[in-house]
Order: structure tokens, then C-alpha cells, then sequence
């Protein structure tokens, strides 16, 4: 019978997990995509995040076993409530970092914790329900505004969410739409910049109130007042809370309490912006591109940033 009950506990944890909407983040990771390798313990308890400490230790993890590992004995650990930036040219591994955090794999070697519980000794959807995801490309559906700073938090009030558009700096824009929190956006709606969708986006995740936070900081083509009020509102957000934070612009995670520098899977160069530039290794030199100081690019580094 064993057989039987399977497949039938997997359908119920889909219909869970579209009934909770619980996770942007796996969501724009491309969970769905993703084949279904990993297993939930459904008498695994709940994470009770503490002060999100996140440890990583002599991570190793490839997507195909015969093949170079993605990942290469990484180890680091984020104290709760601090950011870590990750930087590197492209395919160095910096969502694939992530994606071990949120389980959508499980490392082939070493243990990732969250305040010293190995991830894979508790449920996904409560590891997920505590991660939360920033970009300008999160996903947006068709409905009203309103209902999409709420998306997960369906119990949150009107108040709530105008609060919550408040603090990510959306407020004023949200009220200068049509139909102000009720205008439907999306394709039958009102379109948004980027720089838009990225503010609510924050609110969204305001409001869900995760302990651990992933920004992804594609840059976008905004004006010098919006990229302003983006900073304001991304400097709130991140406040005690543990933060990852995928750069694509040097200039975002200069103020990161720690910054890794990946290339090929490995950890090439950690510290903080000053320790880096001081280092005068791959870090400096990328930031001398970006600060126009260096005209040539070195391979493909930032490239989403520059396409
Ligand atoms: P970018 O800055 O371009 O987003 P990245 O640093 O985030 O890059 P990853 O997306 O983590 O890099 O990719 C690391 C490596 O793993 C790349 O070589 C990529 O091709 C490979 N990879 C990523 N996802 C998969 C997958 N689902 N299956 C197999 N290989 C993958």
C-alpha cells in the first residue's frame, strides 16, 4: 500500500502549497521547475526561528553527480539580524547558494542550520514560510494592488497593508494609480516600472515579516529619486533582519557586514567592502570596472547589470 499512499501525499503538499502561496522565494527560484528529489518528513517539527542565525558548513553540492560539484566546501555563517552579500560573475553559484537554503536540493556534503537546526531536520514549508524574497522580478498576478502586497498574508487588514506600502516607500504612487489600492495591475490593468513592482514587492514582504530575507538587486533603469526611495525602503526592510543579498551592482552592498566573493563554486575572497578593496584581488578589480575606473569587463561578470 505504501506505494499507494505516496504519490497521494505528494498531490496533498501541492494543493498546500498553493493554498498557502507560501513562498516567493521558491517560487522565483523556480521550485516548480525543479524535479521533486527532495522530501519533506512530515513528522519533522516546525522551525521556530530564534535570532536567524544561518550557518553553512563545508557545503558541497553538484546538480549532476558524475560532474564537478556547483557548490565547493563552503562554509560561512550570517549572525541573525546581520547581511551577507554574494558577488561573483555569472554562474559562480550564487542562487544555487540559496537554493540550498531553501531546500529546493539538499547539499551532498556538510549541513546548513538555521539557528543551529540542520534544515533538513524540519518541515519545508515552515523553513519556507520564514524566507522571504525581494526583486524587481517577484511575481505579480492579476488582481488589484491591495491584493498583491497581501499575496501570502491573507489575514492581513487594509491598514496593514497601506503601513506596509508606507514603510517601502509605495504609498504615494499606490495612491496617484486610478483606482489607488484597488486598481488592478498586470496586463489587463495598469502596467508598473520596475522600479514599482520592486517597492511593492518590499511592501509584500513587509507585511509577511520573514526572519530571513533574500534580495535580489537587479538593476533597473530608475531614476536617481526612485533608486533613492528603494534604498530607504530596502534599509528598513533588511534592519535586524538576517539578509542575503544577490548583487548585480557593486554599489548596493557596500554597507553588507560581509561580502563573499564566489567563482567557480568556491568562496574566492570574504570581508566587508573596505577589507576587500584593500585586498586588491577579483573584488577591487570588479569595482574598478564598475566605478569606470577600468574599461574592460572581466568575462561575463554582472552581466545581468549590463545587458
Ligand atoms: P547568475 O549571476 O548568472 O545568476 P549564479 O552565480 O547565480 O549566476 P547559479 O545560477 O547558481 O549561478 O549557477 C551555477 C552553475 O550551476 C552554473 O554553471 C549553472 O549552469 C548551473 N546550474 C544552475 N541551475 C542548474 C540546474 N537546475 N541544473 C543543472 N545545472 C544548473
Amino acid at each position: 500500500t505504501q506505494r499507494f499512499i505516496w504519490p497521494m501525499s505528494q498531490f496533498g503538499q501541492i494543493i498546500n502549497m498553493y493554498q498557502r502561496a507560501y513562498a516567493s522565494a521558491a517560487r522565483i527560484f523556480g521550485l516548480m521547475d525543479e524535479p521533486a528529489r527532495i522530501v519533506n518528513d512530515p513528522d519533522a517539527p516546525a522551525l521556530d526561528v530564534d535570532t536567524g542565525t544561518v550557518q553553512y558548513s563545508d557545503v558541497t553540492f553538484g546538480y549532476e553527480t558524475d560532474e564537478e560539484p556547483t557548490i565547493k566546501d563552503i562554509s560561512f555563517e550570517i549572525p541573525g539580524g546581520e547581511t551577507l552579500a554574494l558577488v561573483g560573475p555569472t554562474g559562480a553559484g550564487k542562487s544555487t547558494v540559496l537554493k540550498l537554503l531553501l531546500r529546493m536540493y539538499d547539499v551532498d556534503e556538510g549541513a546548513i542550520t538555521v539557528d543551529g537546526t540542520d534544515v533538513r531536520e524540519i518541515t519545508i514549508p515552515s523553513l519556507r514560510e520564514s524566507i522571504g524574497y525581494v526583486s524587481q522580478d517577484t511575481f505579480m498576478f492579476y488582481g488589484t494592488v491591495a491584493e498583491n502586497i497581501r499575496y501570502g498574508t491573507f489575514n492581513a487588514s487594509r491598514d496593514e497593508i497601506i503601513d506596509a506600502a508606507k514603510t517601502a516607500e509605495a504609498h504615494e504612487f499606490v495612491m496617484n494609480l486610478p483606482d489607488g489600492y484597488d486598481t488592478e495591475i498586470g496586463e489587463r490593468g495598469v502596467k508598473l516600472s520596475g522600479g514599482q513592482r520592486q517597492r511593492l514587492s518590499i511592501a509584500r514582504a513587509v507585511l509577511r515579516d520573514p526572519e530571513i530575507l533574500i534580495l535580489d538587486e537587479a538593476t533597473s533603469d530608475v531614476d536617481t529619486e526612485t533608486e533613492m526611495l528603494i534604498k530607504r525602503s530596502i534599509e528598513r526592510l533588511t534592519a535586524d533582519r538576517t539578509t542575503f543579498s544577490i548583487a548585480h551592482r557593486l554599489s548596493t552592498i557596500k554597507d553588507a557586514d560581509q561580502i563573499l566573493v564566489l567563482d567557480d563554486g568556491e568562496i574566492v575572497e570574504r570581508g566587508t567592502h573596505t577589507d576587500l578593496l584593500g585586498a586588491d584581488g577579483l573584488y577591487a578589480h570588479l569595482w574598478g570596472v564598475q566605478a569606470g575606473e577600468i574599461e574592460e569587463l572581466p568575462e561575463t561578470f554582472i552581466q545581468r547589470a549590463t545587458q
